[in-house]
Formats: C-alpha cells, sequence, structure tokens
C-alpha cells in the first residue's frame, strides 16, 4: 500500500506513520519529497492487517492499495485457463459448454421430456431447481428432495449431467449427493459460510454474479471457495439490477472480458434471468459465444405458459433447437466445438 502524507507535515508526524505502518506488520520506506512524503508499505495485503485505518490519523491524506485481494482467482496465479471437469465434461477449455432445462423441476413427465429434447439439441448438462429462491413466500417453492430425485433420474435415463441450486447450508449434503454442478445462487453469491459449506464439498460450483455484487466481490466470492480448497469454480454472469426496465436484468457480457482477463476461471453465461424475455434469449446468446463466454445455461420447459416459475423467459423445444443451429457459425468462427 502506498500512504500518502498531507503536504506540510512535520517530520515527527511523519515517523509516527513510519512507526504505525511497521507495527502493522510491514516494512516501511518512506519517499520524502518536496512538497509531499508518502510512505510506501511493503508486505503482502491480501494477509496482513489492512492499513485503511490509517486514514484516522489527520496527517494521512489517502491510503491506496496496489495489491489486488484476490490471489487464487487471479490469472496472475495460474496463467493458463482453468478447465473444470464436471464428471468427464471439461468446461473452459476448447469445448462449448451448453447446460439447459427448466427453471424448476416440476413433475416427471416435465423433466424427463425436457431432458431428452435438450440432450438432442447438443445440451449436455441438465439444470433444473429443486430449491427455488422465491421473492414471494406464496410462490412455487420447488419440490425439494423429490426434485432432486427425478434429476437423478433424468441423469440415469440421459447421461445428463446435473446442475442445480444449494439455498441453504443445511441442504449442501443431500443436494452434493445429487448434483453434478453446486449453482450458488444470485441472492447467495456472498452467503460465506454457504460458499465454504459447498467448497468442502469438492463438487464443481457454478458461482452466480449477485444482483448488485461488483466485479471484485465476485471475485472474492469465488476466492472463498478456492481458498478452502475447491478449484472448481465457474461464474455465471446472470444479469445485474439497473434503472432498465424493458428487461428484467440487465446482463453484463463485459463482464466476460474482465473476467476473462483478471481470472484464469470458466465463465457461463445465463441469458435467461439475464434479460427474462425468451424473445432476447438468442440474441444474448449470440453475444455471449462472441464475448468468449465458455457455456451457456438456459431455460426450457414444455410449455413455458403453464410453468410454475419464470414462464416468460424459457424457451420451448423448438425455441432451444433453433438457437442450437443458429449458435453453429458463431462457435465456429470462435473456434468452439459443442
Ligand atoms: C435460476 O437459475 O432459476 C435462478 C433462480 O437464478 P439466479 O440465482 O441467477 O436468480
Ligand atoms: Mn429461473
Amino acid at each position: 500500500m502506498i500512504v500518502v502524507i498531507r503536504p506540510n507535515t512535520p517530520r515527527e508526524k511523519v515517523d509516527e506513520v513510519i512507526q504505525e505502518v511497521q507495527r502493522l506488520g510491514y516494512d516501511p520506506r518512506p519517499i520524502f519529497g518536496t512538497q509531499q512524503t508518502i510512505v510506501a508499505a511493503i508486505g503482502d495485503e491480501r494477509t496482513h492487517h489492512t492499513l485503511e485505518s490509517l486514514n484516522a490519523l489527520p496527517q494521512v491524506e489517502k491510503v491506496m492499495p496496489v495489491q489486488k485481494r484476490y490471489k487464487l482467482a487471479s490469472r496472475e496465479s495460474h496463467p493458463g485457463n482453468s478447465i473444470v471437469n464436471v464428471d468427464g465434461v471439461e468446461i473452459g477449455g476448447e469445448k462449448f459448454c451448453v447446460m439447459a432445462g427448466p427453471c424448476s423441476v416440476e413433475s416427471e413427465e416435465q423433466l424427463l421430456t425436457t431432458a431428452r429434447a435438450v440432450k438432442a439439441a447438443g445440451a449436455t448438462i441438465l439444470r433444473g431447481g429443486a430449491y427455488k429462491p422465491r421473492t414471494s413466500p406464496y410462490e412455487f417453492q420447488g419440490l425439494g428432495k423429490e426434485g432432486l430425485r427425478l434429476l437423478d433420474l433424468a441423469r440415469q435415463e440421459t447421461g445428463l449431467k446435473i446442475i442445480t441450486e444449494v439455498l441453504s447450508e443445511n441442504h449442501v449434503e443431500h443436494v452434493a449427493q445429487c448434483a453434478d454442478i453446486l449453482q450458488i445462487g444470485a441472492r447467495n453469491s456472498q452467503n460465506f459460510q454457504l460458499l465454504i459449506e459447498c467448497a468442502r464439498t469438492g463438487k464443481p460450483i457454478l458461482l452466480k454474479r449477485g444482483l448488485s455484487q461488483r466485479i471484485e466481490e465476485w471475485l472474492l466470492a469465488a476466492e472463498y471457495i478456492l481458498a478452502h480448497g475447491n478449484p472448481n469454480v465457474m461464474f455465471c454472469e446472470r444479469g445485474i439490477r439497473t434503472f432498465e426496465t424493458y428487461t428484467r436484468n440487465t446482463l453484463d457480457l463485459g463482464a466476460v472480458a474482465i473476467i476473462k482477463r483478471e481470472s484464469h476461471l470458466p465463465v457461463i453465461i445465463d441469458p435467461s434471468q439475464g434479460c427474462g424475455r425468451a424473445d432476447l434469449v438468442r440474441a444474448l446468446c449470440g453475444g455471449a459465444v462472441a464475448m468468449g463466454a465458455d457455456g451457456l445455461i438456459i431455460e426450457v420447459h414444455p410449455h413455458p405458459a403453464e410453468a410454475l416459475s419464470d414462464g416468460q423467459q424459457q424457451l420451448d423445444f423448438g425455441g432451444f433447437s433453433g438457437l442450437m443451429n443458429d449458435l453453429q457459425p458463431l462457435l465456429t468462427a470462435m473456434k468452439r466445438t459443442v
């Protein structure tokens, strides 16, 4: 960190700062200018006490961090792209991964017909919420354990891998028994105890971006999982809350480029929560491929108008297979295969 001292500060007050920097565990290197003095504090900022408390001293003008706060998630620590292996399905390499399925698991018929349809169109991972985070307590909350049983059935029949959301620390154990990928939802993106519990399972984790989460906070949430011994993390951009009302959320495709620069971990785009409109999903998927995302997670339902959650944004089977065809030329241009 760099500690900037206010102009015309007497030497003994600079010394006070130097001593404080040392007390906090850093090596202080003062640089005396004609107008202004700065103190460079040498040390690992990620693990040392923060020096931000120095702002409380009247002679300190500002304290500027120079290191990033995340280490394991950073590209500096791992220059190549990380590949997450989901029981044989690789995410983050040359292959482009498509996860698809209903917002919520509703019935055996609904889930199995959807699983067959998305597999036939090229998806390799089946999504479906058994536990649903709903804004209102009166809305469909998911089938819970019965939903997990149906996901298991769909995996046995189709061979698709399963991604499903973990809503609570109490659910981690039994959801992890069923899921090939644990989905951490937008509302739980900074639920650090849940992140730690999920990390401990060793299962691949899809970490959604929080509704109003900054990219640095999102990277630090991933760092929690990595720091607890689980390297199998994927970021999922699913739109952030803005002033815009034409879409449910504002899908931040720029985040793909930023995460790719900052981190080695795969990035998945969720265009369904991202805009909340089935008619825009195709355009956003095209954008995601072009931006260099490693995969998509798309909501698909046999009869979107009858869905128990998020009907307005789910594709029907025809819509999904048409989308997969439309993406082919873009995938080829980006040198990705499904
Ligand atoms: C979902 O995938 O259906 C979902 C609830 O996602 P999010 O956490 O991004 O809102
Ligand atoms: Mn949904």
